[in-house]
């Protein structure tokens, strides 16, 4: 079937009162990029409907596109036609025919938008409804969920039909949600996390921090890799590296073993606030879920969390490892996790951290350290690249998998 548009329906931004306006702009403008490599394509955002009239393009590469974006409930591949019975006629039953398997139900579903248009949407149903049942041998109606379902819209400039609705990512549009710093990592957790951020409307700037020479370049080309991955929700984003291996051997020097691991997060969660505040960004978002590890724990948490009151965010909290991991799965980042790169947390992590650190130890653990000069040191080394959707940063890839076999 040649398509001459994709009809997109709105999510949970029809429900959304007076901010309406801005989020489906905002959805149109997110829309617009996503799709920008397709020629002659336009994206029309009205305030029922997103419309993305092909010209041409491959419905199916743009339809692909359209299920990373955040926002839209689902979108139906359309024919137009003119306001002709006969053309009207004709379509639907090439729908119908092009999907037929024996003992299948139907039902049509009709829209008049243009109230001057010679058919009532009763009328409709039954010209349309009959001439399917007339001409496609043992197909028979059905009202509540049939197999296919024609929906026919009477618009002003013409009729459209569809026979496919497609579930989109829901959630809501990318920049909707302002702007957070997602302190990721290259496990499991911290992409999936990215993830549910970026579906409530978040733009996030990945912080990763990472520890040459204890940590290698592959390490942090996994980070960017699974940065690229992510990117396919939100465009491009900002990956900002931080060096952080002087901090650790510092830590390693003046806290006692217990507290290395309380003490070195805190540092990142400072770091990881500093860089939010300079790019204006208002939270922090992390990949953590309640008891997964030893610094996972509440009281792992307060002792933490006690270097900011800016709001940190846990999409993954209340998740189990099984959900997380399926998740991934779906999301296609698991595979580049498991990639077994040392992280720079593993390589310090002593083998008995305390899983219920006392705040007050914390703090006073920290004393020795020069904390101002050591955050202006690793802060001063920043490097920040922009990724694009699908680039590329572990070349040996093929290797690495070839091993792991
Ligand atoms: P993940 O799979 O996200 O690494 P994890 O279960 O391995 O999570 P931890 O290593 O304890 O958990 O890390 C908890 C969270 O701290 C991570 O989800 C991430 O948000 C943050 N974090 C850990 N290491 C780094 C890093 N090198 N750079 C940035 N953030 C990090
Ligand atoms: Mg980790």
């Amino acid at each position: 079937m040649e398509y001459s548009e994709i009809m997109v329906r709105y999510g949970e931004l029809s429900t959304k009162g007076k901010n309406k306006k801005d989020f489906i702009k905002q959805l149109g403008h997110n829309v617009r990029k996503a799709l920008s490599e397709f020629d002659g394509l336009e994206v029309r955002a009205q305030h029922d409907r997103l419309h993305v009239t092909l010209n041409g393009a491959d419905s199916t590469a743009v339809m692909d596109r359209l299920k990373g974006e955040f926002g839209i409930e689902n979108f139906s591949p359309s024919v137009k036609v003119d306001k002709d019975i006969d053309a009207i006629k004709a379509t639907v039953l090439a729908l119908a025919q092009a999907d037929f398997k024996p003992g299948m139900t139907f039902k049509i579903n009709t829209r008049r938008q243009d109230k001057s248009f010679e058919y009532d949407t009763y009328q409709l149903n039954d010209i349309l409804g009959s001439h399917v049942l007339e001409n496609v041998p043992g197909i028979q109606v059905k009202m509540k969920h049939p197999d296919l379902e024609i929906r026919v819209e009477a618009r002003m400039n013409g009729v459209y039909i569809s026979g496919q609705t497609i579930p989109g990512a829901g959630g809501l549009p990318v920049g909707t949600g302002g702007k957070a710093v997602m302190m990721l990592s290259g496990g499991i957790d911290s992409p999936v996390a990215s993830y549910y951020g970026m579906r409530r409307g978040v733009k996030l700037d990945m912080v990763h921090f990472y520890s040459p020479p204890y940590t290698s370049e592959q390490a942090l080309a996994k980070a960017k890799e699974l940065t690229a991955k992510l990117a396919k929700y939100s465009g491009g984003i900002q990956f900002i590296q931080v060096p952080f291996a002087k901090i650790q051997e510092t830590v390693k020097e003046s806290v006692p073993e217990g507290y290395l691991m309380t003490i070195q997060r805190r540092m990142m969660l400072r770091l990881a606030v500093a860089v939010a505040h300079m790019r204006h960004a208002k939270g922090i978002f992390n990949g953590e879920s309640l008891g997964q590890v030893a610094s996972q724990t509440l009281e792992s948490m307060e002792a933490i969390n006690d270097v900011t009151t800016m709001p940190i965010l846990r999409p993954l909290l209340s998740m189990d490892k099984t959900e997380i991991i399926k998740v991934a799965k779906n999301i296609d980042t698991y595979d580049l996790s498991i990639l077994p790169y040392e992280d720079c947390c593993t390589i310090f992590t002593p083998p008995a951290p305390k899983t219920r650190p006392d705040l007050e130890k914390s703090r006073k653990y920290e004393k020795h350290l020069d904390v101002e000069g050591l955050m202006k040191e690793a802060l001063d080394g920043i490097t920040i690249t922009e990724i694009r959707p699908g680039d590329n940063f572990l070349n040996q890839n093929e290797d690495v998998f070839a091993e792991l076999l």
